[in-house]
């Protein structure tokens, strides 16, 4: 029987203790280290029957016999390869658990996800997957098979713990509940073994875990306290963003999860995380993403009453749901369930603070009762990490108990949002996207088809020309061409494409976004798709596309000097990296040559050797082979040496940077800012780029307080996952205004120095480009959205390649640039002579926002919109015989922002010919 429900509603009223040690003997020893573990209070709970105890096992080993401790131990955390270690134990003594490898971390760590079922179910979990995949395609089953799977299937609710390394309790739970699930024979329990399979990753950031247990480590060895040492660097590139990446999937973990997700095509997801007092069950506040099917949204709703109502009426405070986060940008984790047809939901606990107790001292925001908050948490109990393992537990137990006993309808749910998915298709617009292959931007289109794959959307491919009708009777006809690619939306999975490719409409009045508001990616990336709105598009002739997409790049004609012009992508900005002993040249004006026509911006390739030719070619860049030089002006542009300067105080935003360089192959030295003051640090760069850094430009300079002990940041035995990125004796010193005169001296000297978005304070602030500041804003609401910008200067190499006079960019709010005077060349009637000295020292605007507010927005939020207008985004201001490109916006946005990548680079390798049209 799968509805047990009233049973145990029953036995929690008559008030019985632990149902579970009537018939099983506990674990004396690991019981009685629970309770000590535990705070106490004359008014409030903080645990419940389900986890004050351990049930023993003869054949099962403990956290506390393998570990040699039980989670909640005041100042131990497990490494990751303790945590796997165990979970490998439990798997060898228990034929009811099964370890599952998710693949390597950047640094070579092991994600896993660990299956707990009863035995029978183990041992088909072949045949469980199978149903499973079954269940989330409608298009093959018939409706009697699908109403036996629905009865013979069961749930798959997959447990995620600490993607955010400094939240460190979820492993140390889901070590604990992976034993309580094997051996507990309650029936609580059993119901949850016999009617769900539980997957368990007990840490998804396993780099960073290891990093949090060695500060943890470090910072009580200083006698700072268990928090004193702050995490700077967690995975490799990036920090609290690898929650942000469910879209673009572009880091190993989230690569690793979304691969789990297709093998498993788990019911639910649940992320934990442990940043709100004392548990937060997710639903948010609204507004939700316009994709999310609402029957995903009653089920958020439905598993957050049900863990509401169960733990409070167990005397735990502080359980409550809404408020917290909105649940519209689709960028978390857990996306991947929400816009696959499954369940996705986290919880925010109180944090274990790495281990230790506090007494409570929270803000009277975070104590109130309020609508959604009627049991708010409370101040002044002591609170330990054994306090938020029982919470996380108990919530975590009183969820799979739900979805074991409502089994049938969780399932039938999960197919019956496929089907809607599929019938949506069917029966309004869009009926398909269509990504046309012949596009300027081709390979930035393939890899938007190939993100789509990685999603496990399927895409067809245009067998042959055709015609559907436009969105309107006076709309076009939209001709699509064979080998264009299609995204058809009669499938399951189509919310991503759907949310990806939507424009995003945000209202200023809605509640305050928990992150970006607008992220439509054919418009972030310049790239061109079709929303076809002709249903007769789904009985065209197409076939499916069985390999990623690819464009390779071919080289027309013979000769020795290719011609190869600038798409305005990076693929395009990169070249002068890849052509290896090639000379290459940069057209700075039009030309013709060979009957043909080229913009400036052209490379003009000589030498092309074999390696050069099959760059451009892997780039899928279009060249022409002529036998002589073409008649232009061009300079002659090489690969620069390039410093990426990053700070102690955050590494979260140079590290999309370092990502997207190692990505597209840009070679750079890795640099602290506060080793710019050593003697000739710059001496061998021609480019320094400093990425956006968190905070005002003093604190961005001077680093950390000079308070306390000297904090390292290095490998050694006690802390050995330090260092390897970079190392330190002391993270808190900054560049100062040492390593800020060595920036200034590096520039006037003749390097480029390259800004982004905060950190274009720094030579604003500190009077290094006298004719730049920021602008002043008072109501503007711009919160990481896409808005439209202005091509100024198309003159300006840094322009190259961009062939629309206005152009999406990514924007957050700040900074908006203010650039004084005009623009070159633009006042007539004084000295030429004179006039050229001052004009050069001049910053020049390359890009603004568009002078009109309400042409601004393409997609997310806008409010106010006239405090930014006009307002400049990308300038080139000369200093010395350098300069400072400043960025107001994010070149290097998540991996999202492609089509602004080459406005960097082009920035860089042009860093010695920046006002070569000014002269
Ligand atoms: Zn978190």
């Amino acid at each position: 029987m799968r509805s047990r429900l009233v049973l145990a509603s029953a036995l929690v009223a008559f008030g019985a203790p632990a149902v579970a040690a009537a018939q099983q003997p506990v674990d004396s020893a690991y019981t009685a280290r629970i309770r000590e573990l535990t705070p106490t209070d004359s008014v409030w709970k903080f645990t419940t029957e389900l986890v004050d105890h351990l049930p023993a096992s003869a054949t099962v080993p403990s956290p506390l016999k393998v570990l040699g401790y039980v989670p909640g131990t005041i100042g131990r955390l497990a490494y990751v390869e303790e945590l796997n270690r165990y979970l490998r134990a439990v798997d060898a003594a228990s034929p009811r658990v099964k370890v599952f490898s998710l693949g390597l971390s950047d640094e070579g760590r092991e994600m896993l996800a660990v299956a707990i079922a009863d035995s029978a179910t183990i041992a088909r979990l072949d045949d469980y997957r199978a149903m499973a995949a079954k269940l989330a395609d409608p298009r093959s089953t018939t409706p009697t098979e699908r109403a036996r799977l629905v009865k013979e299937a069961k749930p798959i609710y997959w447990l995620t713990g600490s993607i955010h390394s400094p939240e460190t309790g979820s492993p140390e739970m889901l070590m604990e509940l992976a034993y309580r699930l094997a051996v507990e024979e309650s029936d609580f329990v059993k119901d949850i073994r016999d009617h769900v399979i539980t997957l368990i990753t007990p840490v998804t950031e396993v780099d960073g875990r290891d990093r949090a247990v060695d500060a943890a480590k470090l910072s009580r060895s200083l006698g700072l306290g268990p928090q004193g040492v702050s995490l700077t660097y967690w995975g490799k590139y990036t920090a609290h963003d690898n929650n942000r990446d469910g879209m673009v999937l572009s880091q190993k973990l989230t690569q690793h999860v979304m691969d789990g997700f297709v093998y498993w095509r788990p019911t639910v997801m649940h992320d934990l995380h442990e940043s709100v007092a004392f548990l937060h069950t997710s639903t948010g506040t609204g507004p939700y993403n316009d994709e999310f099917d609402p029957i995903v949204i009653d089920e958020w709703h439905t598993l957050a009453y049900q863990e509401i109502t169960e733990l409070t009426k167990r005397g735990l405070p502080g359980v409550w749901t809404h408020g917290f986060y909105d649940g519209w940008a689709p960028n978390y984790m857990l996306a991947i369930a929400n816009l696959h047809n499954s369940i996705g939901r986290f919880y925010e606990t109180y944090t274990s603070m790495n281990a230790d107790c506090q007494v409570t001292n929270l803000p009277a925001s975070a104590t109130t009762r309020t609508w959604d908050r009627p049991s708010p948490p409370v101040n002044g109990i002591k609170w330990c990490i054994r306090s938020n393992i029982n919470y996380q537990e108990s919530g975590v137990l009183t969820a799979l108990k739900y979805v074991a006993d409502h089994a049938d309808t969780f399932l039938e749910n999960f197919a019956l949002k496929a089907e809607r998915q599929v019938n949506k298709g069917k029966t309004t617009a869009p009926y398909a996207f269509v990504i046309p292959r012949g596009q300027r931007r081709a390979a930035e289109a393939a890899d938007l088809v190939n993100l789509f794959r990685q999603h496990a959307t399927e895409v067809q491919v245009a067998s042959k020309d055709f015609t559907v009708k436009g969105a309107s009777a006076k709309d076009a006809p939209v001709q699509v061409k064979a080998g264009d690619w299609i995204v058809r939306m009669d499938q399951p999975y189509t919310q991503t494409a759907r949310t990806l490719l939507a424009i995003q409409h945000f209202k200023p009045d809605d509640p305050s976004p928990y992150d970006d508001t607008g992220w439509t990616i054919d418009e972030l990336r310049h790239v061109t798709t079709l929303k076809i709105a002709d249903p007769a598009v789904l009985r065209a002739p197409m076939a499916p596309l069985t390999n990623d997409a690819t464009v390779s790049g071919a080289i027309a004609g013979n000769g020795s000097v290719l011609l190869v012009p600038h798409l305005g992508d990076w693929r395009s900005a990169v070249l002068p990296w890849k052509a290896g002993r090639a000379k290459v040249s940069v057209a700075d004006t039009a030309f013709s040559a060979g009957g043909s026509n080229y913009d400036r911006g052209t490379f003009i390739v000589e030498n092309a050797d074999a390696p050069a030719r099959d760059a451009i070619v892997a780039l899928g860049l279009g060249a022409t082979a002529v036998s002589s030089l073409p008649t232009v002006r061009k300079h002659a542009v090489t690969a620069p040496r390039v410093a990426l300067v990053h700070s102690w105080i955050e590494t979260q935003n140079e590290g999309w940077i370092r990502y997207a360089f190692d990505r597209m192959g840009v070679p750079y030295t890795y640099v602290a800012d506060q080793k710019l003051v050593q003697p000739r640090a710059l001496e061998k760069f021609d480019v320094v780029v400093l990425p956006h850094i968190n905070g005002a430009a003093t604190t961005i300079v001077n680093g950390r307080p000079m308070v306390g002990p000297a904090i390292p940041w290095k490998t050694t035995a006690l802390t050995p996952n330090l260092g390897k990125i970079d190392q330190t004796d002391d993270t808190r010193p900054g560049m100062g205004f040492a390593g800020l005169a060595a920036l200034r001296a590096f520039v006037e000297r003749g390097g480029l120095l390259v800004t982004e978005g905060n950190s274009s304070r720094v030579p604003i602030e500190f009077g290094l480009v006298p004719t730049v500041s920021v602008a002043p804003q008072q109501k503007l609401l711009a919160r990481g959205g896409i808005y439209r910008a202005q091509l100024m200067l198309g003159s300006s190499p840094i322009a190259y390649g961009y062939e629309r006079t206005t152009f999406p960019l990514y924007f957050n709010q700040a900074p908006l640039l203010n650039v004084q005077g005009g623009q070159r060349n633009q006042r007539e009637g004084v000295d030429t002579a004179v006039t050229n000295a001052i004009e050069r020292q001049r910053a020049r605007t390359i890009v603004r926002w568009v002078p009109k507010a309400d042409d601004l927005l393409v997609s997310g939020l806008l409010d106010n919109g006239d405090e930014m207008a006009g307002r400049a985004v990308v300038v080139d201001a000369p200093l010395g015989r350098g300069h400072v490109v400043l960025f107001g916006t994010r070149p290097r946005w998540r991996w999202e922002s492609q089509g602004a990548f080459a406005l960097m680079l082009n920035a860089m390798s042009n860093w010695n010919a920046l006002d070569v049209n000014e002269r």
